[in-house]
């Protein structure tokens, strides 16, 4: 069986439309999301009952947090604040109470599922480096976790007591006495200088996982952004993958 992983959709239907289509013509029959339904973009209920129907699990992530109310967003920066204050006023309550089913981690065969990291969930912390991943590593015993949060998609490995590896490879195949921490980027504004929306494919056994990217029309999502009145920066960003 093949199943996809996505994570930080973002409200941005238009990416999360042609991932799922992309998902059908590789024969992927089950859906997992990693969390951040929501903020950014201009289609939060739209997206969380997309994000909803199809996955089998469903993970928070700060911004669904923050939109939630369940925290504090004086640390977000202030276009992030200010598209969480809009999806606030924006969310239906039908939205609100399908959050009530999403979790802070979760555990699929050896795969272990969080958004930020590992080590401390609900700290909302970013995986970025090779000194990250050495530091989550012994936080999750399973072979692989994956990660979403930072929207750039990096693969780390590790073998034994060894240093861990960072790799940019887009395809993994499972190898014995190895782990593994991959980050799958985000369908809705990923941030490595790909406009593409990033998520990936498991093929339970082939033992292979590999990210995909996938073009999707950002120019609709632009202008119902510049509509709504959502800060320009983030409707920008989506044309450059930043
Ligand atoms: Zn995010």
């Amino acid at each position: 069986m093949r199943i996809a992983f996505f994570s930080d959709v973002h409200s941005n239907l238009e990416a999360l439309q042609a991932v799922l289509d992309d998902a059908k013509e590789h024969k992927v029959e089950k859906f997992h999301f990693l969390g951040d339904a929501v903020g950014y973009g201009p289609d939060p209920n739209e997206c969380v009952k997309i994000v909803c129907d199809l996955s089998e699990i469903c993970l928070y992530g700060n911004h669904d947090y923050a939109a939630l109310g369940l925290m504090d967003i004086s640390y977000f920066n202030p276009y992030a604040a200010e598209a969480i204050r809009w999806t606030q006023s924006n969310l239906s309550t039908e939205s609100k109470e399908l959050f009530k089913d999403f979790k802070m981690t979760a555990k699929v065969d050896d795969i272990f599922l969080v958004h930020g990291t590992p080590g401390n969930p609900e700290e909302w912390d970013y995986l970025l480096d090779l000194a990250d991943a050495e530091y989550n590593f012994p936080a999750f015993e399973e072979k692989v976790c994956l990660v979403g949060h930072s929207h750039v998609p990096v693969v780390f490995k590790k073998k034994g007591e060894e240093r861990a590896l960072l790799s940019r490879e887009v395809e993994v195949f499972l190898e014995d006495d190895w782990r593994y921490i991959i980050n799958i980027g985000s369908v809705g504004q990923p941030r490595d200088n790909d406009p593409r929306a990033s998520y990936l494919i498991y093929d339970q056994p082939e033992k292979h996982l590999f990210l995909k990217r996938v073009e999707y029309d950002f120019t609709v999502t632009q202008k119902k952004m510049a509509e709504l009145g959502l800060p320009k920066y983030l409707y920008d960003r989506l044309a450059v993958g930043r």
